[in-house]
């Protein structure tokens, strides 16, 4: 059973339940009021008339003359005496010679019955005549409860015909409604039936009505999951080409060297070491792949020890200056003596990756200047150069897999990098509960700071992402 459908019988019954319980009260109020009209009358008709009997010396019930039992239009009165004997009777029902109540009769006090004579539904009030402790006869006095049953039946009959339209009218009204609001919910599922079928992910599902209801925003969060996905799947295929062409160039340089060898029959230094070259190059691809791979999951194994981040940088700076051959001039910044709490060896490859890329991207005669401090609770490493700089279209993508702005795509050729580096030092400082800014501009240079929170007294529990 469809949603709407389900929607519109809940609502349907619901409305008519509601309904028929405030009709049925109703109905029983208004009934019990004109009942308790009808009660007075008959209170007030037998009070009159109890005063009009009399007993006289052999204990025999009379009632004087009575306008009540003369001119009673809508009362039926009788009096019985207690030996079945009918003493007096209302004009209107002279002819019977039955009790108004038969049941009534046999009573100790006053009560109110309904009763049928001749096929007319009465109330009847039974009230026992007696003197002092001693029964002499019954009082009956009754009045036609017609027009309390046609208001009844007539309400019945407004009460059924009034649900019945209430309910027609509420299930128009909701089944239109949920058609409405729901209608987008199918352009949901047409979409995604679309997009498996045609595998395209860069379809997104318009909506027209408010982007704050929970169809809106239903709609927009699933768009913004396609959105997402369509970034993955593209990401995935760019990386899967990435791998592929990476790794097809050192191959084909290694198949290369090796062919010339066989059909020159000789074992070549320069050639073997071309091909030692190739595969140390493949070798550290696979292994930055990998730990790549296991930083993304959050399992890179981390080794959290005390370290000093001004000791560790001063032995990066001494490493690296061999990089730069003395063609670019490293200045050591202020340091501070700064803890952190984390892996010696994987920050360590943050740093020599960060500083040797700052090498690598700044020509000759250019600066880099290092620094380490404590800001705000936290530890901040400054790598900044003047070099060529990023442009503001590449930098949100320099931490992606792969990415080289289009400059160092040229300069790979000679087997420098391979666009992970960034992304390599990006995870380690996420595991690391950091993160990386940079700040560039073209022309003017580039500056990296790494944020990592300070160590804590015993280096224990340490924040991962
Ligand atoms: P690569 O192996 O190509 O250096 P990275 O992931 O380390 O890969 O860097 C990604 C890209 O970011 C580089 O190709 C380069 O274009 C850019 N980049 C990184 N550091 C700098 C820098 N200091 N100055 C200019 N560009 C940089």
């Amino acid at each position: 059973m469809s949603l709407r459908v389900r929607l519109t019988l809940l609502y349907t019954a619901l409305v008519g339940g509601v309904l028929l319980l405030f009709g049925v009260a109703t109905l029983q109020l208004i009934s019990i009021t004109l009942i308790n009209q009808v009660d007075a009358i008959l209170e007030e008709t037998a009070i009159e008339t109890i005063q009009d009997i009399r007993v006289n010396n052999h204990g025999e019930l009379t009632v004087l003359p009575n306008p009540n039992l003369e001119f009673a239009a809508n009362v039926y009165i009788q009096v019985w005496s207690r030996d079945d004997d009918l003493k007096e009777s209302s004009i209107n029902i002279r002819w019977l010679e039955k009790p108004l109540d038969a049941r009534g009769r046999q009573i100790a006090k006053p009560i109110f019955r309904d009763s049928t004579i001749e096929g007319v539904h009465i109330r009847v009030l039974s009230v026992p005549l007696m003197i002092g402790d001693r029964p002499i006869g019954t009082l009956q006095v009754g009045a036609s409860l017609a027009i309390v049953d046609a208001t009844k039946s007539r309400m019945v009959t407004t009460l059924i015909f009034g649900v019945i339209i209430s309910m027609a009218v509420a299930a128009i009204a909701v089944s239109f409604t949920t058609y409405r609001s729901l209608a987008p919910l199918n352009s949901v599922t047409q979409t995604a039936l679309h997009i498996t079928q045609a595998d395209d992910l860069s379809r997104r599902i318009p909506y027209q009505g408010s982007p704050d209801d929970e169809v809106g925003q239903l709609i927009h969060a699933f768009n913004q999951t396609l959105s997402r996905l369509e970034n993955l799947f593209h990401a995935q295929r760019r990386f899967i080409a990435d791998v592929g062409h990476e790794l097809r160039t050192p191959l084909t340089v290694i198949k290369g060297n090796v062919s010339l060898m066989r059909r020159m029959n000789i074992i070549d230094e320069e050639l073997i070491g071309s091909i030692e070259s190739e595969v140390d190059r493949l070798t550290r691809m696979v292994g930055d792949l990998l730990l790549l791979a296991q930083a993304e999951a959050g399992k890179i194994p981390l080794d959290h020890r005390l370290v000093e981040l001004d000791t560790l940088l001063l032995d990066v700076l001494q490493q690296t200056k061999i990089l730069a051959q003395g063609k670019i001039n490293i200045h050591i910044g202020d340091i501070d003596q700064v803890l952190v709490c984390g892996d010696h060896d994987r920050l360590k490859q943050v740093f020599i990756n960060l500083i040797s890329n700052a090498i690598k991207y700044t020509p000759e005669g250019g600066e880099i200047v290092v620094g380490v401090g404590k800001v705000k609770e936290q530890a901040r490493v400054i790598i900044a150069d003047n070099g060529p700089g990023i442009s503001a279209e590449d930098l949100p993508h320099i931490f992606e897999r792969f990415y080289r702005t289009g400059k160092s795509r040229t300069r790979t050729q000679d087997g420098k990098g391979y666009g992970l580096g960034l992304s390599i030092a990006y995870w380690i400082v996420r595991n690391h509960g950091g993160h990386i800014d940079v700040d560039s501009k073209v022309g003017k240079g580039t500056t990296f700071c790494v944020w990592l929170p300070l160590a804590d007294e015993e280096c224990s529990v340490h924040p991962k992402t």
